[in-house]
């Protein structure tokens, strides 16, 4: 037993300490050995017998303490063993020893210097089982961990508890035995608790994450994946690392609460009654949307109350809504054999916004009588935009049949009447068709095809609407539609086509024509001539052949030379107009023997006018001509004027895939009579015939929304009239030449193709920003109705006087030659810069002074050249006045030789108008005249030059005008030409010839 006289002492010591040394463990470590929580001896072996030794006290409370304690400090060479039992190592790969322990300073003792020593060892040893207890034979297989020293606890005290931990790692076998060695030092063991460290099970991003032991070093991470908590689904795998200190570190991914429940506190809950929640996710449950509900906890949707339901594309938070009330106010306004239904939008929508019409329709026999769906039999009514899906409240029914009792019904419906399985809630309206024109033919045949003809054969239209009084054929050869096409008119479903080429395609068209207009024409039909067989001559037919060819030459030349009189400008020779309205160039023939009237048309380069007023319907004339334009694809920007019926404004349209490109839109204004429309509609049927880059092009119509509107191209100078005015005198004279050959070249055209204007003037000009003008105003009525220059003549009509030629305001003659006269007044109007024709005249004076034979001057400046060919267009006879392609003929010589533009002096003039040429003895001072001659602009100039009296003016030339600063070759030659004028008046000379 304990030998040495310190011993006991130190034990006191020992005993006292340890007691406030049980400290508890943290939560991350598991003990595998702790001597603190063993009763009675330690039972650890010793070796030698008298080295270690195990000590069992009572401290001060009568508590058991069990140490091993040595302190052979006297005896030399000391070597002793202690061992504990063996510790299953449990999974751990890395243990802790934390030992608490007294060692004694040896200078404390006296008597022992040489003997006594001041440190001990810590050795393991891995074993899979117990060994037994043959400590002796296993030191040496023992692995040591540590020594410690007497001044580990910092050496303050002579005998203090130490406390010290090793860790040890990584552990291989199932156990393992620790063991104390002791070479005389004065040691007391009071405890040795032995641990592993791991990470504590925890909950994090809603996984779970179970205890883990800790790696096998100090510096390894295990790698923890987390199991989702109760009604959670990964959205990424929940991962964790466990560090060698038992802590968990770098959580990664997470779980969500599955559908139907939400997160708290770290695990998922189900909604409550009342709430859904559709989807797993991070949200919380929804209350359920308005008219539905949900009857459980945990639930994903609410389904709706009854009566209310949900589209299958509603998404589960959209409210349950139900099936629209009937539309109401129900308008129709029929049109022929077409009828506009408008409706006011359902009173109750049923809680939703995709809120759609279907219209059904069935056409009734008489009063009371049975009714049938509109579509069956072989009439093709169509609905604009559409039948059904409608998303505005109107819809337009074209081709239905005339005089015809119609019902129909308005359906209102919206993305859940199908889901109901409710019956739509329905407006119904009838009405009564009127007049219209004929339906389009159908199946063309060919009966009979030769050389050089094709019978054909067709049916009567499904819709005649009246009595057919003809049908009108048309037809041309395939590759030539563009040069010429014939027609052929039939009292019958049949006619013969003769005079065809052999072996060539022909295109061929018909339609039927009532007294309430012509209807479409057919589809095209292709039908090609046989060949002509090769011919094989003997001597009669060369000699024939030969006489044919002889006889057709000196017609050819004949027909030359007349053309030559004809298109020259020598006024001998003009066709009558006014029988060309429908087939300018044509010639008239009949044939006995097929008893029609055919006429052949040949135009060089368009087709043949047609008076939309021969339709019955203007839509459908409108429609057959003109382009229809959704109203989204028109930005309008501004007003720029007002016409008859309405504003006309600048705006843009778009045009898909193109750049958006700037239009003048013409508005039918709100409240327009079905007349205002017709006619207002008819100028774009007019217009959409045309093509020439000096007649206004239209664009489209809009028809099929408010407000109706014509697009036409935009001129960017507006009419040329107060376009003139805005530049007086700023133009050269072949630039005024330039917008003159324009006008006549658009003219030209219009004429050749019987169309004839009626309001030429150049308040109906537009000019555009290359200073190009462009004839407009086709308006046929408006000619009488909205031109403030038109006034009512004797015989009741509204013409403008001071533009129309005289026998067109006598017996309303109106021909192309009378739009010549028109031309006329317009080439004035230009060189004028804008001066009203005729000044403050009256209309009464001005037709009076004109039957007189009283002509408007020269402009001031005017060429001589250019007021002669005026003078031409206001011949008296009107066979005697140019054409219009004489007129453009002479504007490009004078154009090409300009010089013929210097002379002033008119030549073969007829009298002209005396009150034209400006008396200037009137005038008192210079001021006084520039003022009338519109040059008052240049008073200052004058003034400053010196030139205070006529006197002084009178004396100038044109260099002197030059030099005071009148730039503008226009003015120069205003003023130039009024100074000579007063120069001749001054000298009591006679007027130098027109030039006022
Ligand atoms: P209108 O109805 O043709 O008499 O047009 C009335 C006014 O609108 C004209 O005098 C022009 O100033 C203007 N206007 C009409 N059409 C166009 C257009 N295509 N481009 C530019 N301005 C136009």
């Amino acid at each position: 037993m304990a030998s040495d006289p310190g011993l006991a002492a130190m034990l006191l010591w020992t005993i006292s300490l340890q007691a406030v040394g049980t400290a508890g463990t943290n939560s991350n470590e598991v003990n595998l050995l702790d001597t603190t929580t063993i009763t009675g001896d330690w039972g650890w072996l010793t070796y030698p017998s008298h080295g270690w030794d195990a000590i069992n006290e009572m401290d001060e409370y009568f508590s058991p303490i069990h140490t091993y304690q040595v302190c052979n400090v006297m005896s030399p060479s000391q070597n002793n063993w202690l061992r504990t039992g063996w510790i299953p190592r449990e999974g751990a790969r890395r243990i802790y020893i934390e030992v608490k322990f007294t060692l004694r300073d040896c200078n404390s003792m006296p008597g022992v210097l040489g003997t006594c020593k001041e440190t001990f060892n810590l050795y393991y040893y891995e074993s899979d089982r117990a060994a037994g207890s043959a400590i002796r034979t296993a030191v040496n297989q023992f692995i040591k961990i540590d020594t410690w020293e007497w001044d580990l606890g910092g050496g303050r005290r002579r005998l203090q508890l130490n406390t010290e931990v090793r860790g040890v790692g990584p552990l291989n076998r199932r156990g393992f035995y620790l063991a104390f060695q002791d070479i005389g030092a004065c040691i007391a063991l009071t405890s040795v608790r032995v641990y592993y460290k791991r990470c504590v099970g925890v909950s994090r991003n809603l996984a779970v994450f179970t205890d883990v032991v800790t790696g096998a070093d100090s510096s390894s991470l295990v790698e923890v994946r987390g199991q989702c908590v109760d009604h959670a689904e990964e959205r990424d795998t929940p991962k964790m690392y466990c560090s060698a200190e038992g802590e968990w570190l770098v959580p990664i991914g997470r779980c969500v609460c599955s559908a139907g429940f939400e997160e708290h506190r770290d695990s998922c809950v189900a909604c409550e009654v009342g709430f859904y929640k559709p989807v797993a996710g991070d949200g919380l449950c929804g209350k359920c949307p308005q008219h539905s509900h949900s009857e459980a906890r945990a639930a994903l949707n609410c389904p709706c109350d009854s009566n209310y339901y949900r589209a299958t594309d509603d998404p589960p938070a959209a409210p349950c809504s139900r099936p629209p009330s009937a539309p109401v106010n129900v308008i129709s306004s029929v049109n022929g054999t077409s009828v506009n239904l408008e409706w006011d939008r359902p009173l109750d929508t049923g809680g939703r916004s995709d809120l759609q019409y279907s219209v059904l329709c069935q056409k009734c026999s008489g009063e009371g009588g049975s009714c049938e769906d509109c579509r069956s039999g072989t009439a093709a009514v169509r609905f604009i935009p559409r039948q059904t899906g409608l998303t505005e409240p109107w819809v337009t029914v074209l081709n239905l049949v005339a005089h015809t009792n119609y019902s129909f019904r308005i359906l209102a419906m919206n993305a859940v009447t199908h889901v109901s399985n409710e019956p739509s809630l329905y407006a119904s309206v009838n009405i009564t068709t009127n007049q219209a024109a004929p339906s389009e033919v159908l199946a063309i045949r060919q009966e009979n095809t030769s050389q050089n003809s094709v019978t054909l054969l067709w049916h009567e239209p499904n819709q005649p609407n009246g009595v057919i009084l003809e049908y009108d054929i048309k037809y041309y050869e395939k590759d030539n539609e563009e040069q010429s096409y014939s027609t052929l008119k039939s009292k019958n479903t049949s006619a013969r086509v003769s005079g065809l080429k052999p072996g060539t395609k022909y295109i061929f068209q018909v339609r039927a024509r009532t007294s309430a207009g012509c209807g479409r024409f057919s589809q095209n039909v292709e039908i090609q001539t046989g060949k002509a067989a090769p011919l094989r001559y003997n001597t009669m037919t060369i000699l024939w052949i030969c006489m044919a060819l002889v006889s057709g030459l000196v017609a050819f030349l004949a027909i030359i030379i007349c053309r030559k009189r004809h298109c020259g400008y020598s006024k001998a020779f003009q066709d009558s107009d006014e029988e060309k309205m429908h087939y300018q160039n044509g010639h008239g023939m009949f044939d006995p023997f097929l008893n029609y009237y055919h006429i052949l048309v040949s135009f060089p380069d368009a087709r043949f006018y047609i008076d939309p007023h021969t339709y019955e319907d203007p839509c459908q004339a409108v429609h057959e001509f003109a382009r229809e334009i959704e109203a989204s694809r028109i930005k309008i920007e501004k007003i720029i004027g007002s016409g008859e019926f309405g504003e006309v404004c600048y705006g843009r349209m778009r045009l898909p895939g193109k750049r958006d490109i700037p239009v003048a839109l013409k508005t039918l204004k709100a409240g327009y009579t079905e007349k205002q429309k017709r006619d207002f509609l008819a100028e774009a049927s007019i217009m959409a015939q045309f093509d020439h880059p000096n007649v206004i092009r239209l664009e489209g119509v809009v028809t099929q929304s408010k407000p109706v509107m014509i697009i036409t191209e935009y001129m960017e100078n507006g009419s040329l009239d107060s376009f003139l005015r805005r530049h007086d005198g700023q133009f050269t004279i072949i630039q005024l030449v330039g917008l003159l050959r324009g006008i006549a070249a658009g003219m030209t055209y219009l004429s050749d193709l019987g169309y004839i204007h009626r309001d030429l003037a150049a308040r109906n000009i537009l000019v555009n920003s290359n200073l190009v003008c462009k004839v407009s105003d086709f308006g046929l009525s408006r000619v009488l109705e909205d031109d403030p220059d038109a006034a009512y003549t004797t015989s009741g009509g509204k013409i403008p006087i001071r533009w129309t030629a005289p026998e067109a305001i006598a017996y309303r003659k109106f021909s192309s030659s009378s739009d010549v006269w028109s031309y006329g007044v317009v080439m004035w109007e230009v060189m004028s810069y804008g001066e009203r024709p005729y000044w403050n005249l009256t209309n009464r004076d001005v037709i009076k002074s004109v039957e007189e034979g009283y002509r408007l001057p020269a402009p001031m400046g005017c060429p001589a050249a250019l007021h002669t060919l005026m003078l031409d267009c206001w011949q008296k006879d009107r066979n005697e006045r140019p054409r219009f392609c004489q007129i453009v003929t002479v504007l490009d010589k004078l154009i090409r030789n300009p010089e013929n533009l210097k002379s002033m002096d008119t030549l073969c003039s007829p009298p002209l108008m005396e009150r034209a040429i400006p008396d200037f003895s009137s005038c008192n001072s210079v001021d006084e005249w520039l003022d009338t001659i519109k040059m008052g602009r240049y008073k200052d100039h004058f003034a400053a030059g010196g030139y205070h009296t006529l006197g002084h003016v009178i004396g100038m030339n044109q260099g002197d005008i030059q030099r005071l600063g009148v730039t503008l070759m226009g003015h120069q030659k205003k003023i130039m030409t009024s100074v000579q004028l007063m120069r001749a008046q001054v000298l009591n000379k006679s007027v130098p010839s027109v030039h006022v």
